[in-house]
């Protein structure tokens, strides 16, 4: 479709991307095919259990992915957490270290849309860490306990402990679901996947099933991986007379790929859906996304940390009290509104410049961001959700969210 030829060549414009880190799709299937030839070939290095799977020097053997990307390593683990000092990764325990057919499934399908899913759906960005959430603290704590643990350390969290294979981050727009998502991805040390599925249903017009197909067999090879599937809602909406044929294609095909990474114990892949309207989910997708999280506004501690912290990279000079000040006025504001107040309050020492100095005028002639800059700032950025639209998350929570 010219939708999907758009896409495509719109990779193929952004060619610096692809011809800096990524070969030719044919040079890659080869490479593919070469890996899986050579682990045929040598003996497998792990039992599986205990330590026998934990291979120090974090990633070795999968600083190449399986298309011959780079895979960044594992980050260093923040403070206070068990899993601190947890530098190296488990292998072996996977399917992505065994000789699995799993080429077979990448050779069915079309290299451009494996292409795409390596260009702009897989994401390569800076890791994220946890402090670089601010708030959020039960879901972050949960997620941890969960998800990242189990990704981290698949030989003891078996069994019950298992992980599960798709969570629900819900909540108003703008308060750190995707940020949330990127930093499961880097404390596990997995490939993320990023997609919207709105995209699915726009974009690739008459494609997203297969879209969704190549999605998951990529993100198997390049497993652990996180696939985020922002706007989940579109995909898993409860079926109504309107719904189109190919909208329903689509989540068939997500149902069936969601619980094939659940029955699969070799399939180490997490989905991670995300949404600002819950109520449209429907109970099929409710029940297999089995950890809801809420993801509130910030609190009055969480929006003083997201100032501090965009602050601290500019000249500013608040007082705790203007601090407090600029805390108790944005009562109500998500996280992206915080970060917009400060944006805005930022361009206050520009504005008070004269036009003319704007051209000659020096860095540290700037001067620093002042509360003023914040009242003013105030005066334009508004918070973007309504007290009707939380009462309808709140009670959301109440009926289908896990925890508080
Ligand atoms: P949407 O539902 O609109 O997709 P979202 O919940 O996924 O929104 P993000 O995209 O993660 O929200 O957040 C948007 C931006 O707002 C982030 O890039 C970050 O700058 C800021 N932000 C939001 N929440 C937080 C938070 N809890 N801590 C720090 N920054 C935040």
């Amino acid at each position: 479709t010219p939708v999907l030829n758009n896409a495509y060549s719109k990779t193929e414009d952004n060619g610096q991307r692809g011809e800096s880190s990524l070969p030719a799709f044919k040079t890659a299937k080869e490479q593919l095919w070469a890996d899986q030839q050579k682990k045929h070939h040598q003996p497998q290095r792990v039992s599986g259990s205990s330590y026998g799977g934990v291979k120090k020097s974090l990633g070795a053997g999968r600083s190449r992915g399986i298309l011959g990307k780079f895979v960044p390593p594992v980050p260093k683990q923040d403070g206070g957490d068990p899993g601190r000092g947890m530098q190296y990764k488990l292998r072996g325990a996977g399917a992505a270290d065994r000789a699995h057919p799993m080429d077979e499934r990448l050779k069915n399908l079309e290299p451009r849309m494996i292409e795409l899913i390596m260009n702009e759906i897989m994401d390569q960005g800076p890791p994220v860490n946890w402090e670089d959430i601010a708030g959020v603290e039960f879901a972050k704590a949960t997620i941890k306990e969960i998800v990242v643990w189990p990704m981290l350390r698949p030989d003891i969290f078996t069994g019950l402990r298992g992980p599960p294979k798709g969570i629900l981050l819900f909540g108003p727009p703008g308060t750190g679901k995707t940020l949330i998502g990127k930093c499961i991805a880097s404390q596990a040390g997995a490939t993320f996947f990023s997609i919207s599925a709105s995209s699915l249903t726009s974009k690739w017009v008459g494609e997203g099933e297969k879209m969704v197909r190549a999605l998951f067999a990529v993100a198997r090879c390049q497993q652990p991986a996180v696939i985020f599937i922002d706007e989940i809602d579109s995909l898993l909406s409860q079926r109504g007379d309107g719904e189109h044929e190919s909208s329903r294609r689509i989540k068939t095909e997500f149902l069936v790929q969601l619980d094939g990474a659940a029955t699969s114990s070799e399939d180490r892949i997490l989905v991670v859906g995300a949404t600002n309207r819950p109520q449209e989910i429907d109970e099929a997708a409710r029940r297999r996304l089995v950890k809801r999280l809420y993801i509130p506004l910030p609190e009055a501690s969480a929006r003083k940390q997201i100032v501090v912290n965009l602050m601290s990279r500019e000249r500013c000079c608040l007082s705790e009290e203007e601090l407090a000040l600029v805390v108790q006025h944005s009562d109500g504001f998500s996280g992206a509104d915080m970060t917009q107040l400060c944006r805005e309050a930022s361009l206050g020492p520009i504005r008070s410049l004269q036009a003319a100095d704007i051209a000659t005028v020096t860095p540290d002639q700037v001067r620093p961001i002042a509360y003023s800059d914040f009242e003013n700032a105030l005066r334009t950025v508004r918070p973007s959700v309504s007290p009707e639209d939380l009462e309808l998350y709140e009670n959301w929570n109440r009926t289908f969210g896990c925890g508080k």
